[in-house]
């Protein structure tokens, strides 16, 4: 049902580069990939778009959503935003996450990205009920301002002509193929005495058990039941809306015979924003002052979500101090269906100070700062002391290296140890 372009795209190209059926097993296709990326591996002289082609197959095939998604829809549908199927993904790190390296970074979705089509047995009775989660992305202006967005759809409708039967006379006929099981047994000799039996969907009857005779099958449908429709869904997303917050369509998803029409749910995603971070109704800013500014005052503009702006400015004789938060009432989130009422807007402070001053500086800012604390110290007890350097340092860096250096040691000792028993040993035979 998903997808701004109506046509079901390609979804056997991922199964052909792997050179495994669709009803593969996923062993069966770790196994066809590790066989293949290693074969084509660019290091070993292999062609890197094969071995690109290939970390796209698997990656989409060896993800059970999204092979649900590439099977039903087709390698668009995993395009508008999967992460994958499009090639978003380096295939070297495809290759080192199957061989045991990291995992997968983050997924970059696009607006409207399809999350998943759920098929739920249980839902009701024994009916089928479909709905289709939509993944949409706001950006924080839109979830202040509020916005609604257009988008157009294409889903399946149960055929009028012919009511959902894929035949002029309602008949159908039990799929010879299968003898109307719908599946179909093959059986692979894996050895001398050895074989397995691959249960798999029918393919002359998609699984359904039935065929209809070419003569009889409906003129408006081609025999598949469902019709493709146009539809257009308004998106509303209300001021205040959260992340993860969900709009439903009720009974918007798919049709199909002998299944209850699910929702379309989209999920609402909030874009991360430049300059504001969001928690709750709450919106957080960065500002850094000078140390001028810290100490003798301030004012800047600061442009808010709906283009305002917001003229901030210190007290008289306040001094704000480095990491500190000053707060606005009511200019941080409206709340969602209370939109009057708003969070707060909290500001963190960071202070530049200057990197060095010359010694007039220095004596300027003596004469106007609080004194210094006195020493009482004689001259002789000073001459006693030792002088130091203070040398720059970045804290958390030294910190690592000495971490790692421990570790090392400790490995280290461990197999000296090791080592040290075995030359008893020898030395005891
Ligand atoms: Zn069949
Ligand atoms: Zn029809």
């Amino acid at each position: 049902m998903f997808g701004r372009a109506p046509k079901k795209s390609d979804n056997t190209k991922y199964y052909e580069i792997l050179g495994v059926s669709k009803s593969a097993s996923q062993d069966d296709l770790k196994k066809a990939y590790r066989k293949a990326a290693i074969k084509n591996h660019p290091d070993k002289g292999g062609d890197p778009e094969k071995f690109k082609e290939l970390a796209q197959a698997y990656e989409v095939l060896s993800d059970p959503e999204k092979r649900e998604i590439y099977d039903q829809y087709g390698e668009d549908a995993l395009k508008e935003g999967m992460g994958g199927g499009g090639g978003g993904h380096d295939p070297f790190d495809i290759f080192q996450s199957f061989f045991g390296g990291s995992p997968f970074g983050g997924k970059d979705l696009s607006v409207y990205t399809l999350l998943k089509v759920v098929e739920a047995a249980e839902a009701v009775g024994k009916e089928r009920v479909r709905m289709s989660f939509i993944l949409s992305r706001f950006s924080l202006e839109d979830l202040y301002n509020g916005t609604a967005k257009k988008l157009s759809l294409s889903r399946n409708v149960i055929c009028s002509k012919c009511k959902g039967k894929g035949s002029k006379s309602g008949a159908s006929m039990k799929c010879a193929s299968c003898q109307g099981s719908g599946m179909k047994v093959s059986i692979r000799h894996l050895g001398p005495s050895m074989i397995q039996q691959m249960q798999h969907p029918c393919n002359e009857c998609k699984g359904t058990g039935e065929t209809i005779s070419d003569k009889d099958r409906c003129p408006q449908c081609k025999g598949e039941k469902v019709v493709g429709e146009k539809k257009v869904l308004e998106v509303v997303a209300e001021k205040g809306m959260q992340n993860g917050q969900k709009i439903t369509f009720p009974g918007e998803a798919d049709e199909a015979p002998d299944t209850v029409t699910g929702d379309i749910v989209f999920v609402l995603q909030q874009k991360e924003h430049p300059k504001f971070k969001r928690k709750g109704d709450d919106l957080f800013v960065e500002h850094t002052l000078t140390l001028t500014e810290a100490l003798c005052g301030f004012h800047f503009i600061l442009t808010h979500l709906d283009n305002r702006q917001l003229l901030i400015k210190s007290q008289p004789g306040e001094v704000i101090k480095p990491d500190s938060f000053k707060g606005i009432n009511d200019e941080g989130m409206p709340m969602y269906q209370r939109p009057f009422m708003k969070g707060k807007m909290y500001i963190h402070f960071t202070v530049d100070f200057p990197e060095s001053l010359t010694p007039e500086q220095s004596k300027a800012l003596e004469a106007v700062l609080p004194p210094k604390p006195s020493m009482q110290m004689s001259e002789m007890e000073l001459d006693e002391c030792e002088e130091t350097t203070l040398h720059d340092v970045n804290i958390e860096e030294e910190m690592r290296r000495k971490q790692q250096q421990q570790a090392q040691e400790a490995y280290d000792e461990d197999e000296d140890m090791h080592g040290g028993a075995q030359r008893v040993q020898c030395a005891q035979q």
